[in-house]
């Protein structure tokens, strides 16, 4: 592995690794853990019913499990992973972002967004991110650690709950649609991820019953991680952070272009296409003077014009310290203008978020010791 890679993969060594949970494990493993210690198999459906259908984590309230298994069952499956630190909420409470302590004390966050046809939760795959895109306030404290597939699921179900309860405004809904836009890059935390996208998306009981396409992992462009998520079978939808279509501005923007250049990282989403039928995401960050020209504009155009994709443009989040701005309203017109011409469908993502950080590339996981 070069030097660069494992700057990528080799997370910071972690001192106390998180407990195990079952839904660390696949179906056949849980059925494994039951007869393990000593219950029959058929518990490990009990349980995942508990938890991926009712969304409860409480053993001490599964009348169906004998009162004397439950703290063994606790214990061994459904260690709490994750607390509520806090919440903050925007837009009359349909956007909230949660931020959840780890049992290590780590921070991450995710988000929570209810639309008129859609309930969106934006997950952390990583405490942290090791990707350095200088425009994202992520990426600059670095990686902090990988997520345990039970800690990100965790946060899907927490969300699931939520909606279930009725507490957000409009009343109960249902969780629709998962997003790994959080913190991290999902692609250096493989397993982790495709464990908690099974998770996410296995009929009930066996997961939580999201339909694939609704689920979106994003990456910045890991063309092995790609490929990988083609061959899994999941047709989940796959969205590439590009936000330039030169190499030379993207090594800068995407540090990791210097590994995998855009017309590599486009052929891979033009295998996961072809693979799954899907269309995929592009996401660009419209960045004022930075890559939001006319011509970049119509070179993207040119080399999606007969891709199967979809160009999401997303003006620039705020984040501190970055002397980037978003860029001017007609320059964005012009942008979404010039890609038009090639017929390359195109949307202007709305800045749901934006005034709790807790929009794209604005997740810090920043406890807030108020004065008292
Ligand atoms: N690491 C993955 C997952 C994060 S998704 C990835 O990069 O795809 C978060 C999305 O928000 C990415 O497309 C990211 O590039 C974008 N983003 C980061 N900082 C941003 C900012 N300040 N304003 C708008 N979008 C930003």
């Amino acid at each position: 592995m070069s030097d660069e890679l494992k700057l990528v993969f080799d997370e910071p060594k972690q001192k106390v690794k998180p407990p195990k949970h079952f839904s660390d494990l696949d179906p056949e493993a849980r059925k494994a853990l039951a007869e393990e210690i000593g219950l029959p198999a058929f518990r490990a459906k009990q349980i995942a019913t508990h938890f991926f259908v009712h969304y409860n984590d409480d053993p001490e309230t599964w009348t169906d499990i004998p009162k004397d298994l439950r703290p063994m069952v606790a214990e061994k499956f459904t260690p709490k992973l994750i607390t509520l630190v806090r919440t903050v909420t925007a837009d009359n409470g349909k956007t909230r972002k949660d931020l959840w302590r780890l049992h290590d004390g780590v921070l991450v966050e995710s988000v929570l967004m209810r639309y008129t046809d859609r309930t969106t939760v934006c997950i952390s795959s990583q405490a942290g991110c090791g990707m350095n895109c200088p425009f994202c306030a992520t990426g600059q404290a670095g990686l902090t650690r990988n997520l345990t597939a039970g800690e990100i699921t965790a946060q899907v179900v927490a969300a699931a709950r939520v909606c279930a309860s009725g507490e957000l405004p409009g009343g109960e809904t249902r969780l629709s649609n998962v997003v790994f836009m959080g913190m991290g890059e999902p692609m250096a935390n493989y397993n982790a991820v495709i464990r908690s996208v099974r998770n996410i998306t296995a009929p009930q009981p066996d997961g939580l019953g999201i339909g694939a396409r609704s689920v979106t992992v994003s990456t910045v462009g890991l063309v092995n991680g790609i490929d990988k998520l083609r061959d899994e079978g999941i047709p989940v939808t796959l969205a590439v952070s590009l936000h330039t279509p030169d190499d030379e501005l993207r090594d800068t923007l995407v540090p990791i272009n210097s590994r995998w250049k855009v017309k590599e990282v486009l052929d891979a989403a033009d295998r996961y296409s072809d693979k799954t039928g899907r269309r995929y995401s592009i996401e660009y960050a419209l960045i004022r003077d930075i890559n939001d020209q006319a011509w970049r504009s119509d070179l993207l155009g040119r080399l999606l014009k007969n891709r199967n994709a979809h160009v999401n443009l997303i003006p620039l989040n705020p984040t501190p310290g970055s002397k980037w701005t978003a860029s001017r309203h007609q320059d964005e017109a012009e942008f979404v203008r010039i890609l038009e011409t090639y017929g390359v469908p195109v949307t202007v993502r709305d800045t749901r978020g934006r005034e709790i950080d807790g929009a794209c590339g604005q997740l810090a996981a920043a406890e807030i010791i108020s004065p008292s």
